[in-house]
Order: C-alpha cells, then sequence, then structure tokens
C-alpha cells in the first residue's frame, strides 16, 4: 500500500467509523417510543409534558401560529392582557382535590384575582332592579333548577332518556308553578345568563341529562390570572417540541408505525394522542385510515359544540357601577344580555365585556366587525339607559364558530346525545390512538381543567399500554 493510497484508506475507515457510531450507538440503545401529540392546547401539552418526562419521543404537531388553542389572551389591542377564550380559574378545590389550574397558579406565584359573582346590577328593560326584585329573580332561577334537579330527576339519571330538554322543562315548570307571563319572562331571563351563557347552547338544544354537572371546582369562586392566563399553555411547552404551523390531514393506523400526514409532511410514531376540539372532529377534516369505530363515529355526530363569543370594548371612561356582572332582562329572545367589567383585574382599564352565546352569537359571527359592535352599542345603551354612553374607543372580537381549529367554544350536554358518547369520544382505539380534550372530560367538561384532566388521564394510558 503506497503512502497516498494508505492515507485514503485511513480517510475511508475515519469517515465510515465516525458516521457509523452514532447509528450504531443508537441501535444499541432500546429505540425510543414516539408519540405525536395532535393539537397544543391545554390537553395536548399536558399530555406531552408527562410524556415526555416518562421517557417517550414526544412531538406536539398544532395548526395554529400559536400554542394555547382556546386558551388565548389579547395583549396587542389595548396594551393589557385580555383574554379571548378562557378566563376564569374556575374554583380552587372541590372539597377533596385542588383544582389543578388553581394549584399551578399559585406553585408558580401567578397573580389571580377573585372576579366574584353576585357584584354588579340586574337591569330591567334598562332599570335597575331593587334588592327585592333581584332577590326574587334569583329564588325563581335557582328553584327551577332545583325543580329540574329534584322533579326530572328520575328520568334525567336515566342514561338512554335525551330527549327532554330545558325548553320542554320551562313550559313544565311554567304550567305547574302558575307562572305569571312576568315570572315566566323573567325565568326566560335568568336562564339566558346562568344557563345559556355558562353552556353555550340554547334551551330546545340543552339536555336536562347532565345540564348541571360539576363543571367548577366550586370552592373558591371565579379567579382571573392578572398577567394572561396563556401563561399556562406557555409553561407547559417549555422543553417540549412543538411544530406550529401544522395542520394534520390524515392518520393511517392500519398498522406500526403510524402514518400521519400534515400541510409540513408526514411523520411516523407507535402512537397518535388526538386533541382537537369535537368541532374539529366533527367536521372531518381529518381522515382516519380505517375509518374511526362506529361507536366514536356516533358519539361525535351526536354531541356538540356550544357557542360562546365575546366583544370586548374600552371606552374613554367608566360609565357603569362599580362590580363585575352587569346583566339587561328584555321581554323578547335572547331576553338577556350580560356584561362584565374588568376593573377588578385592570383598574382604570374602562373595558366592558358583552358576551354572547347560541343561536345569537353564531348570527352575530356573519356580521362585520362594524355591524356587529353597532348592535352591541345599542344593547349597551339599553342596558345602562339614562346615563350617557360614549362610543368605545377599541374594540377585539371572538369568532369561535368560524375558527376552522375550533368549530365552536365548548362541547355542551345536548338533546340526542346520551352520557356515554363522552366515554365513547374518549375511548382509545387499538391501542394505537387516544383521545383527550375537553369534551372527552365526563365530570369538568368545556373547561380549561377539563381539558388538563383529560391530557394527564391519556398520558397514563399511553403510559401503561407502552409497558413503561
Ligand atoms: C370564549 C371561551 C371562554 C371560555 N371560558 C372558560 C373559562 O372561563 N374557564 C375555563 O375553565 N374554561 C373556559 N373555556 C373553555 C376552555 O378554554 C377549553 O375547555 C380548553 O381550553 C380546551 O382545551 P383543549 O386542549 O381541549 O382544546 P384546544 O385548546 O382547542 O386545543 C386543541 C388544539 O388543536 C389544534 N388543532 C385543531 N385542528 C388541528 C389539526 N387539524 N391539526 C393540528 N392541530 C389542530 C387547535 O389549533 C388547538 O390548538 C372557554 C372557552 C371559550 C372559547
Amino acid at each position: 500500500m503506497n503512502p497516498l493510497a494508505s492515507r485514503r484508506y485511513f480517510l475511508r475507515q475515519f469517515i465510515a467509523t465516525t458516521l457509523a457510531a452514532p447509528l450504531a450507538l443508537k441501535s444499541a440503545l432500546r429505540p425510543e417510543t414516539r408519540v405525536l401529540v395532535i393539537g397544543a392546547g391545554v390537553s395536548g401539552l399536558a399530555a406531552a409534558r408527562d410524556l415526555k418526562a416518562a421517557g417517550f419521543s414526544v412531538t406536539v404537531l398544532e395548526a395554529r401560529s400559536r400554542i394555547g388553542g382556546r386558551v388565548v389572551t389579547d395583549r396587542s389591542t389595548f396594551g393589557l392582557p385580555v383574554e379571548l377564550g378562557a378566563q376564569f380559574i374556575h374554583g380552587q378545590s372541590n372539597g377533596r382535590t385542588l383544582n389543578p389550574i388553581w394549584d399551578i397558579a399559585k406553585n408558580q406565584g401567578w397573580s389571580t384575582v377573585p372576579f366574584k359573582a353576585g357584584t354588579g346590577q340586574t337591569y330591567r328593560n334598562g332599570i335597575a332592579f331593587t334588592a327585592a326584585q333581584d332577590e326574587a329573580f334569583n329564588q325563581l332561577g335557582e328553584d327551577f333548577l332545583d325543580w329540574v334537579m329534584d322533579v326530572l330527576k328520575e328520568s334525567i339519571l336515566e342514561d338512554s332518556n335525551t330527549t327532554h330538554s330545558i325548553e320542554n322543562a320551562i313550559l313544565q315548570f311554567s304550567r305547574e308553578r302558575k307562572l305569571t307571563p312576568q315570572q315566566s319572562l323573567d325565568l326566560r331571563g335568568f336562564l339566558a345568563l346562568e344557563v345559556e351563557g355558562d353552556l353555550g347552547g340554547d334551551t330546545p338544544r340543552i339536555s336536562t341529562v347532565g345540564f348541571d354537572e360539576d363543571r367548577e371546582f366550586a370552592a373558591g369562586g371565579d379567579q382571573m390570572i392578572k398577567e394572561g392566563y396563556d401563561q399556562l399553555p406557555t409553561l407547559l411547552s417549555r422543553g417540549i417540541n412543538v411544530i406550529t404551523d401544522c395542520v394534520v390531514r390524515s392518520i393511517n393506523y392500519a398498522s406500526k408505525p403510524i402514518h400521519v400526514v400534515t400541510t409540513k409532511g408526514a411523520y411516523a410514531c407507535e402512537y397518535v394522542l388526538i386533541t382537537v376540539p369535537l368541532g374539529v372532529l366533527k367536521k372531518g377534516n381529518i381522515s382516519f385510515i380505517p375509518a374511526l369505530p362506529a361507536a366514536k363515529r356516533t358519539a361525535i355526530s351526536r354531541m356538540n359544540m356550544g357557542l360562546l363569543d365575546k366583544v370586548i370594548l374600552r371606552f374613554p371612561r367608566r360609565f357603569w357601577p362599580e362590580g363585575n356582572w352587569f346583566a339587561n332582562i328584555e321581554g323578547v329572545d335572547p331576553f338577556g344580555y350580560a356584561f362584565s367589567a374588568q376593573e377588578s383585574v385592570h383598574p382604570g382599564s374602562n373595558l366592558l365585556v358583552a358576551w354572547q352565546c347560541g343561536q345569537l352569537g353564531t348570527q352575530r359571527e356573519a356580521l362585520t366587525d362594524a355591524a356587529l359592535i353597532a348592535l352591541v352599542m345599542t344593547e349597551v345603551r339599553r342596558c345602562f339607559k339614562g346615563i350617557s354612553v360614549p362610543d368605545p374607543l377599541q374594540t377585539v372580537i371572538s369568532r369561535w364558530s368560524q375558527d376552522p381549529f375550533s368549530g365552536g367554544s365548548y362541547s355542551f350536554p345536548c338533546t340526542g346525545s346520551p352520557r356515554s358518547d363522552i366515554r365513547a369520544l374518549a375511548a382509545s382505539v387499538n391501542r394505537s390512538l387516544y383521545f383527550a380534550g375537553e369534551a372527552t372530560n365526563a365530570d369538568y367538561p368545556g373547561t380549561v381543567h377539563g381539558a388538563y384532566l383529560s391530557g394527564v388521564r391519556e398520558a397514563k394510558g399511553i403510559i401503561a399500554a407502552a409497558g413503561i
């Protein structure tokens, strides 16, 4: 071997061994188990954190150019953090366990501000309720809710009975209690604010089965995170590989590895955790090969997304009284409009939030910004009648129903869908596909803590399936 040849030989050997080294090393190790998490909302990120900690190779594929999903804090419009999606930590504990979001907020030292219900003022056609009227109004509503739970208990406990709506219950209750026309209107106003506003559905579609499910950790009331709710997804995503602007189109789980096709190319993995909202699954924009089991497809078609939108307005001055909640009860559908102030969390901000839900919200999403603001301002002026109300300086609007990556605000208990649908939606398929997200949580649907707990639940399921 001449010196030149021996040098070439040495170089070839050197390159071969250097390049081969990592491969050889890798194959000597147990190959990492890959999990793809679809969606970087709270459920997906909570699961990704736990799966990564358990040693999986985790990649989160997110359609939007931001993380957080339905937790989205706008800072650009008013120079202050305002919430277009989730706003409240719903309670601190249920007497047995802490709300996990409250627990995180306290551990992180985030400043939280109580947002007490029952502060503010209710009006009827712009005239403030007296204390006695207010009490009678709330008592009537509470009596109705107790009646639904007690009198209809037998039938609503039956999982299969899904035909009874809150609308039927109103008619039955009004007849039995011989309500006056004014009381009937007040009851509808109460339900527009307390039930339709909370669930995002309309009384004919809200089922008496599960409508009063324990969605909250009741003790401690609502709290707001002063610096923004989006601190939560930011925290959960630390150290996680999230690929944004990556829309998942199809998932082929006929054999392993599973193949996932996205707008940013194809990925392979051993497990997929799907956390896209129910509204996205309903649109059918993600193809499953083979098709999902019949029970899951039925659940997806029978379950529904409610709508809650916000129009946030900044005024040159505060013209409303002190307190958090303001509502105007009216004698025509939609019977009640709710507004909330932000003074307790951002003093001096002069921000008022108009809440719109259900069919009304859907109709309003179709309007231009200018037309929608004009409509909302007539309602603000009807509520604060007799007060000089200035035009807003800036506004920001949510349109959750039109959002292709949400398809509504959150799931709600609707007629025609038995509670077993939630279990069918959450069920894993072939030890390959796993499902999380608020709509899969039977105890706390439609909430951030419900989404978080569903992610923790499915991470455990994947860890168990992988035998770790
Ligand atoms: C207006 C409003 C107010 C609310 N108020 C409260 C409140 O005060 N308190 C409370 O606890 N809860 C509240 N909620 C509910 C709470 O925000 C949700 O329950 C929770 O954030 C849902 O989390 P998730 O992980 O299940 O879904 P998401 O946060 O929706 O996450 C799913 C992710 O999947 C992504 N995705 C969708 N399609 C694809 C695709 N094809 N490919 C890849 N990624 C995709 C989405 O972009 C999204 O990031 C509110 C919601 C809304 C809309």
